[in-house]
């Protein structure tokens, strides 16, 4: 299904003559209002006229997340304030949020890449949305509200947590399609199977959109065991619109990444140069149609790769892979570099253990992973926890490299949470 055919299917040749003419408008538009780039483009010796092609991308300035800061509040706009139409911030560890504004063509924009999105992957109007992402600030649930609203869904507005109310509205209004964290879904799942609800035969779920915290294959077929649904993996980020960014299609290979609002570079984090084909590295986006706050070059840190082959859905944006951590959440143990996902990628593959997890970072580089058994299947003998214990340190030397302590523990001791779970604790005493 298509929500527009036209431009989902648009020839490549076609596709890149209308970013090379998107991206010639955006960087003329933020030389002549955002001092910001201009001074940039000044240090960089670029004019505006000197882009030509699309490869003359990587003569511009690269933007990231600490710029948005230094920036803060409004150093970025490019409309007059009173053309700005809503306000959304990114948060921070600390200090300053990001401030990011939308225009109404923004705001627009930004509900059209989610009704294209949802109905990609078979939502149609006759679809109960319910919304569990948290309103506010963010832009998790609005942009989405707006999007399944455009489709023509009925749309509740939930937000996060209270799961008894949850359970209640999913019942009562026979919801059929989620937007949640992972390990939210997760939560919800052993609060379904808690209170005997068994999703298949008791509620009318067919999809989850599962985002805002990346996540692994693992997790995501225990989201769809655990809820009786289809996950269908997103990706987007505040400073791009928002959720919608990129989606799965049917196929359930890769998320389409919208290429007629945003243009992809995948590049080696350390230095700035473009990877290989295919190869993984750091995704940054150049936004195309944003009016309010056009961002060049946008370093996400997130990591992740293109899919090269074309998808048989038929559409011509290119899809990315999982996106398979932060460069930011990097953790540097005993001198080796390890993504936590890589770690979750391996617990979750493994049978007999459950959803819950945390990495513990002591002492003088000490890992100790302690891991949640599965609610069933564990017969309670010692030689097979020292197995299973064994087993796992082993699978987790040759995917990260260095041997961590493995603990397993009883289902339900590990500390819970409605919104986004912390899973590592760092303690070290460099
Ligand atoms: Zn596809």
């Amino acid at each position: 299904m298509f929500w527009d055919r036209k431009i989902e299917t648009l020839d490549r040749p076609a596709l890149e003559q209308l970013q090379l003419q998107r991206l010639q408008k955006t960087v003329r538009r933020v030389a002549a209002h955002v001092p910001f780039y201009r001074e940039k483009f000044a240090e960089l010796g670029v004019r505006p006229r000197d882009i030509h092609s699309l490869d003359d991308l990587r003569r511009l300035p690269f933007t990231t997340s600490a710029d948005l800061r230094a920036n803060y509040p409004t150093g970025l706009l490019a409309v007059p304030l009173d053309d700005a139409l809503r306000l959304h911030t990114s948060s921070g560890t600390t200090g300053k949020p990001k401030a990011l504004f939308f225009s109404r063509q923004d705001v627009d924009n930004a509900a059209e890449l989610c009704a294209r999105s949802f109905v990609m992957s078979g939502v149609t109007k006759k679809d109960v949305f319910q919304n569990m992402m948290t309103y506010g600030m963010f832009t998790g649930a609005l942009v989405t509200h707006y999007g399944a609203e455009k489709v023509g869904c009925l749309v509740i507005p939930a937000g996060p947590g209270n799961s008894e109310r949850q359970l209640m509205l999913m019942q009562d209004f026979r919801t059929t399609f989620i937007h949640l964290t992972p390990s939210y879904a997760l939560y919800l799942a052993t609060f379904l199977e808690k209170h005997g609800v068994n999703p298949r035969r008791d509620l009318a779920l067919r999809k989850a959109f599962v985002g805002a915290e990346p996540y692994t294959e693992g997790t995501c077929r225990k989201i769809e065991h655990g809820l009786g649904l289809d996950v269908y993996n997103s990706y987007g980020l505040s400073e791009m619109n928002g959720p919608g960014v990129a989606f799965e299609c049917e196929q359930k290979h890769g998320m389409h990444l919208w290429e007629d609002h945003f243009l992809i570079e995948i590049i080696n984090p350390a230095t700035g140069e473009p990877v290989k084909a295919g190869e993984p590295g750091e995704l940054v986006l150049t936004t195309l149609t944003r009016e309010a706050m056009p961002l060049l070059r946008y370093r996400t840190r997130d990591i992740t790769s293109i899919i090269t082959k074309p998808c048989r859905c038929g559409r011509t944006h290119r899809r990315l892979h999982r996106i398979t951590g932060r460069s930011d959440d990097m953790l540097i143990v005993r001198g080796v570099n390890i993504y936590p996902q890589q770690i979750e990628r391996v617990l979750m593959a493994q049978s007999g253990v459950g959803r819950n997890y945390l990495i513990s970072l002591e002492g003088l580089d000490e890992m100790t992973i302690k891991v949640e058994l599965a609610e069933a299947g564990f017969e309670g003998q010692v030689e097979q926890l020292v197995k299973l214990q064994s087993q796992l340190a082993e699978k987790l030397r040759t995917e990260i490299l260095i041997k961590p302590l493995v603990q397993l523990l009883p289902p339900g001791s590990l500390p819970v949470s409605e919104g986004k779970t912390k899973r590592v604790i760092d303690n070290r005493k460099l």
